[in-house]
């Protein structure tokens, strides 16, 4: 039987998406493969179909215990020999599936990274015929990664253990070099066939609110979406219960989710989302990897996520059913405080936390930039968008008007240099105002040329230029838990007048000004 055959016969589909086959063709003629696709873009029938061709069990590694079984009940729905064994099963069951594995009963057998472990597993491992080894979200493989998981890196070993070496097929949502080279490396991938399909999403609709009052935001949007069903990200437990209850006493059904919960309180929660019992959940980002729930509408995160790997993952999980669906951004500037403060707290090795400031730092421009967002997004990933304006994200469609800020842009430039790129973002904004705070003051900064020049306004307006500025590479923020503010070569342009900076302001309300100057 050929790969298209089983699609349409198995699968009840017509057509392969954009690399399924060349993938599927892959592994089939014995390479290992690549496949890098975006959320939804099924990577799981480039491991499947070849798992049904290909004689022997292919092994499915996947971090992801909790939705094993309904994987494996979808396919057994299709009529494929697919089954799971994890810690969900009793002991006796876990036996049972094995032996019935070494009759032959199965084609696709799930596992998590943690099962190549256990003796009992290698031993059956070694008694039957693997052709090929799927790792999905094999990005969980690199420290790099924004989803580490040190049980990854027992995969490289279990291969090495068996007495011939299976197809390796490696999937994932993540395309970030430093990460597809770690996954290559680590898994030691022998000349793969690597399938990069496009990142873009068109029918998802990007947007990001500067908002104080996120809540009243997002009672708004349910308001007005009452039937939609979506997700809300929040960035901790406790806000998830704070959002949570302040919608359900609003009379919302929603559900909440987070790690704190119990397993049942969980499973609950996603099965009554998954068919529509409640149309609403309120999660942190322990909720949806793996989730293929067609009909998401929205994607609201109530904070900004750490990094644009996650939030795109994240974001991804609306409008899979290839309709409209919205992914909007609330960003205050508290998140990129606590966002710092959870890297302080759970990421130690000093290189890793150097990584991740910077990717946190891709994230706070994606929130600053009036570029396109969805441009920004895909660059991100190392594509380029073929015309500058998506015409689809609240950048492209921000009818606000547009004010020049040049000169404002040459004055915090110039004070940047001045303050000779050794401070971070309010004490340049501080100096630019005229502040008598106390450490200008005993920095002697007062005495600078640029001391108080802005002083018309106030810190916020200052800041939010300064952010402007780095998101749009005028300026530089270095990594780290006290960045500092630097110039770039594309500073020049502005102090040259080479090139214009605009803001986007309500017509009505302008710059917010300083009413008195403080000094
Ligand atoms: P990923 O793992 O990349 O997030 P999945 O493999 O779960 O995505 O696929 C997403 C959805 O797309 C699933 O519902 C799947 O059945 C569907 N799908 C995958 N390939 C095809 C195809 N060739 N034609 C139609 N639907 C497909």
């Amino acid at each position: 039987m050929k790969a298209e055959a089983v699609l349409q016969e198995y699968f009840g589909f017509e057509e392969f998406r954009s690399g399924q086959k060349e993938l599927i063709e892959g592994a089939l003629g014995r390479r290992d493969v690549l496949g890098i696709m975006p959320t939804s873009g099924g990577k799981s029938l480039c491991y499947q179909i070849p798992a049904l061709l290909l004689d022997g069990i292919t092994l499915v590694i996947s971090p992801l215990i909790s939705l094993m079984k309904d994987q494996v009940d979808a396919l057994n729905e299709f009529g494929i020999p697919a089954t799971f064994i994890n810690s969900t099963l009793s002991i006796k069951e876990q036996n049972l599936r094995i032996d019935e594995s070494i009759k032959g009963k199965y084609k696709l057998i799930y596992i998590a990274p943690e099962r190549l472990n256990s003796e009992i597993f290698l031993n059956f491992a070694r008694k039957v015929k693997i052709p090929l080894v799927a790792v999905d979200e094999a990005h969980c493989i690199s420290q790099w990664g924004h989803d580490f998981r040190p049980s990854y890196r027992e995969i490289p070993k279990f291969i090495s253990s068996l007495d011939y070496r299976p197809v390796i097929g490696a999937f994932t949502a993540t395309a970030t070099e430093e990460i597809v080279e770690d996954i290559c490396k680590i898994l030691n991938l022998n000349n793969p066939l690597k399938i990069i399909t496009g990142f873009d999403r068109p029918n998802l609709y990007f947007e990001v609110k500067k908002s104080s009052d996120k809540k009243s935001f997002i009672l708004n949007y349910l308001e007005k979406s009452p039937e939609e069903s979506g997700i809300i990200y929040c960035a901790t437990r406790k806000e998830v219960e704070s959002v949570g209850n302040f919608l359900s006493e609003r009379g919302f059904n929603v559900g909440i989710y987070h790690a704190g919960l119990t397993n049942e309180e969980r499973k609950k929660t996603q099965e009554d989302f998954i068919y529509d019992k409640i149309l609403v959940i309120v999660a942190t980002n322990a909720f949806g990897m793996g989730i293929d729930k067609s009909n998401v509408r929205f994607v609201i995160h109530h904070n900004m996520p750490q990094n644009i790997e996650a939030y795109y993952q994240e974001a991804g999980r609306a409008g899979r059913d290839g309709e409209k669906s919205d992914c909007i951004l609330l960003y205050s500037p508290q998140d990129v405080i606590k966002q710092k403060y959870l890297i302080e707290q759970s990421i130690y090795n000093p290189k890793r936390q150097e990584v991740s400031y910077k990717n946190l730092q891709h994230m706070i421009d994606y929130c600053h930039t009036r570029g396109c967002l969805r441009g920004r997004l895909l660059n991100y990933f190392g594509e380029e968008m073929e015309n500058e304006n998506c015409n689809f994200c609240s950048n492209c469609l921000d009818d606000r008007e547009l004010k020049d800020i040049s000169l404002e842009a040459k004055k915090i430039i110039s004070c940047v240099y001045r303050m000779e790129q050794r401070y971070g973002t309010t004490m340049v904004a501080k100096v630019l105002m005229g502040s008598r705070d106390k450490r200008i003051l005993e920095f002697g900064l007062d005495k600078l040329s640029t001391y108080g020049i802005m002083d018309e306004y106030t810190e916020k307006v200052i800041k939010d230029m300064i952010l402007l500025l780095i998101a749009d590479g005028y300026l530089h923020m270095t990594e780290g838990k006290f960045p500092v503010v630097q110039l770039t070569p594309k500073s020049m342009e502005i102090l040259k007048g080479e090139k214009k900076v605009y803001q986007r302001v309500e017509k009505e309300e302008e710059l917010p000004k300083r009413d008195l100057p403080i000094h």
